[in-house]
């Protein structure tokens, strides 16, 4: 690759034009441009950037970001969703994502999940959380991973282990798509949420917290989870009330939040035109819970915790492209542009345990890549329009 110019999300600089020297899948040099007589296939970006590969730490490949997720779901075979699964890996890859993480997928269909995606080398690389635990009739429990002792949990972690997952999803608040469940209360057993850290991590496995409420994110703080999803800091009175003491408690503990903010734009514009979207009579104060996530972010900024950038792409009406837009949204809230292309590069390897894989331009690591017009550091709407993506090398086309 010619005359790129490298773009560094962790020391925010971008280098004049340099080569940037690929072999079997994975960057092998970076030189000054015209430096060194090559050889091999060459690809000139005459000056444009190149950046790492984006991450989207939070989607739902099962479900299609389209008008009704839940209803089309529900109404396909599994042969149907597992096709719609390698549609919505590889329309993220197209936009510049090469990495998900999936975080929340009926129980059945990991296993064949994988062998597709295995399949195909024109998709984002998965990451997967498997079914999600719940306390009985909890958030997702249609998912099937409702959990009522400590041996449905020890069971549950080891089957999804078994079938590939490299995350445990724990739904420790009620949620806007679960009638009975209450967005603004834990919901999970103290005792069992503690268990299933223990046991994810006796396998080496990672847990993620879906948690709404306050009380469910103290709780998973307390029982030692990797990362906060949503985190939407709901009061016991439905209110949204940022508490910087718990926030500072997150970023002392290492843990990571995945705001998930272009899912609650999308899905409030809907409410307010008057959509049924959501149907939880418990989820009473729904259009500000929603609208909260985005003011939240400044509060995640200024506590030092550890942003890192996901869509929920899939049941929240957000298709898999989008993630570029939620990075756009974390600029707006105050972050500079470098930390939120950190949270979608940098951040995200480390909280996933990637960084010596992907998440720079690297000789060493995966050329997992995209090309812009602009520079991300400056403008971070150019990931928008990517100019190319590379995957393992492979230039994917548009
Ligand atoms: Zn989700």
């Amino acid at each position: 690759m010619l005359n790129a110019r490298v773009v560094d999300p962790g020391t925010g600089t971008s280098s004049s034009p340099s080569d940037v020297w690929l072999q079997a899948g994975q960057i092998s040099r970076v030189t000054p441009a015209g430096r060194v007589p090559g050889a091999g296939n060459v690809l000139d970006l005459k000056g444009n950037f190149v950046a790492p590969g984006m991450m989207d730490a939070h989607v739902h490949l099962a479900f299609d970001g389209g008008d009704d997720p839940k209803a089309t779901h529900q109404a396909s075979s599994d042969e149907e969703i597992i096709a719609q699964v390698v549609a919505n890996a590889r329309i993220a890859l197209r936009a510049g994502i090469t990495t998900v993480r999936d975080c929340g997928t009926p129980r059945r269909l990991l296993a064949p999940m994988r062998a597709a995606l295995g399949m195909a080398s024109d998709v984002a690389t998965v990451v997967h959380c498997g079914a999600p635990l719940c306390r009985v009739g909890g958030h997702a429990h249609d998912m099937g991973g409702e959990v009522r002792t400590r041996h449905d949990v020890h069971t549950l972690i080891a089957e999804q282990h078994a079938a590939g997952a490299t995350w445990i999803k724990l739904m420790a608040s009620g949620g806007g798509f679960t009638p009975g469940t209450s967005p603004s209360v834990f919901e999970f057993d103290p005792v069992l949420l503690r268990e299933a850290v223990v046991i994810a991590g006796s396998y080496g496995m990672k847990t993620a917290a879906h948690a709404h409420a306050s009380s469910s994110i103290a709780a998973c703080i307390d029982a030692g989870v990797h990362t906060l999803e949503h985190a939407s800091m709901l009061g016991p009175d439905e209110r949204c009330s940022p508490d910087p003491g718990l926030l500072r408690r997150a970023a002392d503990a290492g843990i990571h939040i995945v705001p998930t903010v272009i899912a609650a734009d999308i899905v409030s514009r809907q409410l307010q035109e008057g959509r049924q979207v959501l149907a939880n009579p418990l989820d009473r104060n729904v259009v500000a819970r929603l609208e909260s996530r985005f003011t939240n972010v400044t509060e995640f900024l200024h506590s030092g915790v550890s942003i890192v950038a996901g869509t929920d792409a899939g049941p929240a009406h957000v298709t898999f492209d989008l993630l570029a837009r939620e990075l756009e949204r974390y600029v707006a809230a105050g972050l500079t542009a470098q930390h939120a292309l950190k949270s979608a590069t940098t951040e995200a390897a480390s909280m996933l345990g990637l960084e010596s894989q992907v998440g720079r331009v690297r000789p060493g690591l995966w050329a997992d890549l995209i090309f812009t017009s602009a520079d991300p550091l400056q403008d971070i709407t150019t990931l928008q329009t990517p100019l190319g993506v590379l995957k393992r090398g492979l230039l994917i086309a548009h």
